[in-house]
């Protein structure tokens, strides 16, 4: 298969943790100390608890991810992508298994909460979480696009299956450039500016 071309493409949905940010978030360390099978993702593993064990650990959970969201940075490259999209007129969203609350709080920290409206920011008290691709549906419905004029970019496995899965173009985007996931990827990037010029 050959890869999807971003040109003309108008709708940009981005992955927040580690591609937005510069990458802190260390899931295996969380695991474990949630007491959460290591390997396997962690909201999915919640919801197989009963439901007081899972409610709290996701009352833990979130502590965590508090914190991690007080230090956020934006990933180098960032800023520039998004100001040179958003002068071009193009839909900027964010989708992320992170919560609402931790989405809004590490976009202030980081300092691109600007590019991102409330409504264009889908977490995982919208909607089941990536790698289902309904976060993407209900951002394109919003804006009234197709997946042929969508990009979905991100660091994780997830975040490409998901492109994959609603139809739209997938940039894999890691700053060790390994690359693990070449046949769910369209292009593959270090940096968020790499895709400039557009
Ligand atoms: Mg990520």
């Amino acid at each position: 298969m050959s890869a999807a071309s971003l040109d003309g493409r108008r709708c940009w949905i981005f992955d927040m943790d580690g591609t937005l940010t510069v990458p802190i978030h260390d899931f295996e360390a969380i695991r474990a100390a949630l007491g959460l099978p290591l390997g396997l993702p962690i909201l999915e593993s919640l919801l197989e608890l009963p439901a007081a064990a899972a409610e709290e650990k996701r009352r833990r959970l979130s502590v965590i991810e508090l914190e991690l969201a007080r230090a956020a940075e934006a990933a180098p490259g960032a800023e520039a992508l998004l100001a040179a999209l958003r002068r071009r007129g193009d839909r900027l969203g964010i989708l992320t298994r992170n919560s609402r609350a931790n989405a809004g709080l590490t976009l202030e920290t980081c300092g691109l909460a600007g590019y991102f409206p409330e409504a264009d920011r889908v977490t995982r008290d919208d909607g089941p979480p990536k790698p289902a691709p309904a976060g993407i549906h209900l951002l394109l419905g919003r804006w009234d696009g197709r997946p042929d004029q969508a990009v979905m970019l991100g660091d994780f496995r997830f975040d490409l299956e998901a492109g994959r899965a609603a139809g739209c173009a997938t940039v894999h985007v890691e700053a060790g450039g390994r690359f693990r996931w070449p046949e769910l990827a369209d292009r593959c990037v270090r940096r968020l500016d790499e895709l400039l010029p557009l």
